[in-house]
């Protein structure tokens, strides 16, 4: 189905079309392009445009450039601008423009990705859903998620993520949502924030680009819930929070084999639900979504049975049954929140032996020691009988343990890899945690593997 025509691109852009050309996909990457898609050039660790003529090789309806690249016909189909990512963003403004679609945008510390998909998987059978892909929640994610958005969309879900201050208004402007949802607040990114305030304040800067009238979900548990309150009040949404407490709240989960059923009060609604994941704040974050949905104009009930449709991505939580274990592989990343989250979800897994297995955690500013050496004294280490790691910061922690509940500590996860057969033992549960850069994702690969 036709996405941009050369007219309605140049129109968007302000750019020079040389051809005639009609795309229906946007593609960023040659790798993953398909015949009819319209390349955009842009710069990262390598210049687009160097790829240009292999993309029209592989069937490219056109190319979105800054200059005329060399190796390319004369006479190719262009779009030409003076800056591609500046165009790229004038795409997505007309692509969100011109659609009616009702539109949910979501941003938190964590969980952001896991929660647009729940929130896609709830509206697959309540119209046409457009959704980012995967974790595309930046400045340049964000316009090519809208500007992928087919016109007869119902619903679009957009990710927006930062790592800087100043970095979600822009963005939320651009989706102009008629919903917004927090999914929590965390310290992540410490070393670019004075503090967790200043995070919670970057978050709530998604408010500013709601519609008039829209709605604002807030998580209602945390210290600075009232910073979020404040940033919804102030762009005048209707605000919803969920929480133990909240107008959006759970009022039962219990784990099954395959993750978790729950029951939930929705602005005074009951429903249930079943959900893939086994974290408990899944299950908080997927009350979020179904205020969320209910604000924006969908079917509670349908959308709660949606949700039974949402599969977590790898290393998200999900719970499996691995040839004699019971496998909690978190390994996707981890900060002290969703460690303290994996560990409360660890606890109600069993019986068995818990064994945790946790990599070093980045980005927690000068005390990053010091945080990691109090996780050996959380309460909810009582539930945990053996604990693996790797890495220098978790070796605080893991020489700060009681001898009984220390397994193996190994420089790197490569390391731990090594020693495989010896970490876990049938009829373990085992939860595998730590940030993407140390690489705890690899053991689970290995664990996996010897299974
Ligand atoms: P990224 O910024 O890396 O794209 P993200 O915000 O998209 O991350 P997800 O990929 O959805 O986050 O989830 C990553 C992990 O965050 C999950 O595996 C889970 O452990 C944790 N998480 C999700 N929601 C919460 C929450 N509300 N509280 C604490 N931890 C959470
Ligand atoms: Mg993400």
């Amino acid at each position: 189905m036709t996405l941009w025509t050369a007219a309605d691109a140049a129109a968007a852009t302000g750019g020079r079309v040389t051809a005639d050309w009609v795309a229906d996909g946007i593609s960023i990457d040659t790798r993953t392009l398909r015949p009819g898609d319209l390349f955009v050039a842009l710069t990262a660790a390598r210049d687009g445009h160097d790829f240009v003529a292999q993309a029209l090789d592989k069937g490219a309806a056109a190319a979105l450039v800054s200059r005329i690249p060399e190796g390319v016909a004369a006479g190719a189909p262009l779009l030409i601008v003076p800056d591609v990512v500046a165009a790229l963003v004038a795409l997505g403004r007309a692509g969100r423009a011109r659609t009616g679609a009702r539109v949910l945008a979501i941003t938190g510390s964590m969980g952001k990705t896991s929660t647009k998909d729940m929130a896609a998987a709830a509206l697959s059978a309540q119209g046409r859903v457009h959704a980012a892909e995967a974790s595309l929640n930046n400045h340049w994610g964000v316009p090519l998620t809208l500007a992928r958005m087919p016109a007869d969309t119902d619903w679009a879900i957009v990710e927006l993520g930062m790592n800087h201050p100043g970095e979600i208004e822009p963005l939320a402007r651009m989706a102009r949502p008629h919903v917004a949802m927090i999914t929590t607040v965390g310290p992540v990114h410490l070393e670019a924030f004075a503090d967790v305030a200043g995070i919670a304040r970057e978050k709530a800067a998604i408010f500013a680009g709601l519609e008039p009238m829209g709605g604002a979900i807030i998580p209602e548990d945390l210290p600075t819930t009232p910073i979020l309150r404040a940033g919804a009040d102030a762009a005048g949404a209707v605000i919803v929070g969920f929480g133990e407490q909240g107008a959006a709240r759970p009022l039962q989960v219990r784990p099954d084999a395959e993750g978790i059923r729950v029951q939930a009060r929705i602005l005074g609604e009951t429903v249930d639900f079943r959900l893939a994941s086994a974290g408990r704040h899944f299950a908080m974050n997927a009350v979020g979504v179904l205020a969320a949905l209910e604000k924006l104009g969908a079917d509670l009930k349908a959308s709660a049975d949606g949700l039974s449709r949402w599969q977590p991505d790898k290393g998200r939580g999900a719970v499996e049954r691995l040839g004699g274990i019971t496998l909690l592989d978190d390994s996707y990343n981890a900060n002290p929140a969703s460690l303290a989250a994996g560990f409360a979800t660890l606890a109600q897994l069993g019986p068995g032996r818990r064994v945790a297995i946790l990599g070093d955690m980045l980005e927690l500013g000068p005390d990053e020691v010091a945080i990691h050496r109090d996780i050996a004294s959380w309460p909810a280490m009582g539930d945990i009988s053996l604990v693996h790691a790797c890495g220098p910061r978790m070796k605080a922690m893991f020489d700060a343990l009681a001898p009984e509940k220390q397994g193996f500590w190994a420089q790197t996860a490569a390391d731990l890899c090594a020693r495989a057969d010896e970490l876990v033992q049938d009829g373990d549960v085992v939860f595998v945690k730590g940030s993407k850069f140390s690489r705890v994702a690899s053991v689970v690969d290995v664990i996996r593997k010897s299974r």
